[in-house]
């Protein structure tokens, strides 16, 4: 197969973004990949709607750029591949452009429709082709930060809630198909209430963020996550309870030794239930363990706060 290194974007390296053309001409391949030569893209060849559904799946580019009419010994015309793609949850938002003989408005019309980004007429000037297949790369680009952000916390820059418990459970199915540990803290600041009520929202707002960049300093695969309000939650990839337990207590010491520029003698502190899945033990759901750390988090507010309680066992009350 061709992917060949050549350059269209700013960003070479690992962000080379990747182009796959679907269409049965080989010449039109040949032109794509000589006019193509100076632009930092990798282009990916397919002349069939099977090897280009294919390849897509395998390789996931960036842009598909798509001919709509295929000989007729071929199973899947443009459209019908274009329909495949959008059909399958981990292609459908690969940006695909049409390009097309055709100038038939209503061919246009069904190729959007059906979810393209742009339908370019051939012949094409190489100049338009570069510069519609730009835009598609900076709108992908623009709705993958906005996916981002839809899964981030607008005060601490931490995952969110709901970015929490899709990962939660994607990690417990890895856990369990590997027969791994993970472990989940779940962290409340103590009398915070109190904390805004004495000294004002803004500096409530300020103790959320310092919590926030405590929990993203631990290893990168942990995952620190706003669970709301003043709780917060990490997930611990293959990470025993006694090691999680371990880390929550760094967490735990670090945010009480932590000294308030605005309020030099404030001493604010925070509780943390830990709970772990562990090879050796009757495996638990991603919403058991979530609650056996709460139940460990309540726990500890119990004992007196400032501390961190734990459960592995899963009978354990
Ligand atoms: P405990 O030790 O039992 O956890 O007591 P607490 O006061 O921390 O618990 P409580 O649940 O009663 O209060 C949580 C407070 O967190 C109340 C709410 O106003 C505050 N809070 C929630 N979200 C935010 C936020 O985004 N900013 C600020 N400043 N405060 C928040
Ligand atoms: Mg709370
Ligand atoms: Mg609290």
């Amino acid at each position: 197969m061709s992917a060949h290194n050549i350059s269209l974007s700013p960003n070479a390296g690992d962000n080379t973004p990747r182009i796959l053309l679907i269409d049965p001409s080989v010449l039109m391949h040949r032109l794509l990949r000589t006019r193509l030569q100076l632009e930092h893209v990798e282009i990916l060849s397919a002349t069939s709607g099977e090897e280009g559904v294919q390849k897509a799946l395998e390789l996931i580019p960036d842009v598909i750029l798509l001919e709509t009419e295929f000989p007729p010994e071929e199973r899947l015309d443009g459209f019908e591949i274009l329909q495949r793609l959008k059909e399958d949850a981990r292609t459908k938002d690969i940006s695909v452009i049409f390009i097309s003989e055709s100038r038939e408005t209503m061919d246009r019309v069904r190729g959007l429709d059906l979810g393209a980004v742009d339908f370019v007429q051939k012949p094409f000037e190489m100049a338009e082709l570069k510069a519609r297949v730009r835009t598609a790369l900076r709108m992908q680009k623009l709705l993958r930060m906005l996916a981002q952000c839809a899964q981030r916390d607008g005060l601490t820059a931490l995952w969110n809630r709901s970015y929490l418990d899709q990962r939660l459970a994607a990690e417990h199915s890895e856990a369990r198909r590997h027969m791994r540990n993970l472990a989940v803290i779940l962290c409340d600041i103590d009398h915070f209430k109190s904390v805004n009520d004495r000294y004002g929202h803004p500096f409530g707002d300020e103790v959320l963020a310092h919590f926030a960049t405590l929990l993203a300093g631990g290893r990168a695969s942990d995952v620190p996550c706003r669970y709301g309000g003043e709780e917060f939650a990490v997930i611990l990839p293959a990470t025993t309870v006694d090691e999680a337990t371990e880390v929550a207590e760094r967490f735990r010491a670090s945010f009480e030794a932590h000294r308030w520029r605005r309020h030099p003698d404030l001493v604010l502190t925070a509780s943390f239930g830990v709970a772990a899945l562990s090879p050796l033990q009757p495996m638990l759901t991603a919403a058991e363990l979530v609650k056996r750390a709460d139940d460990a988090l309540y726990q500890a507010k119990r004992g007196g706060r400032n501390r961190v309680s734990s459960k592995s066992k899963p009978e354990a009350a």
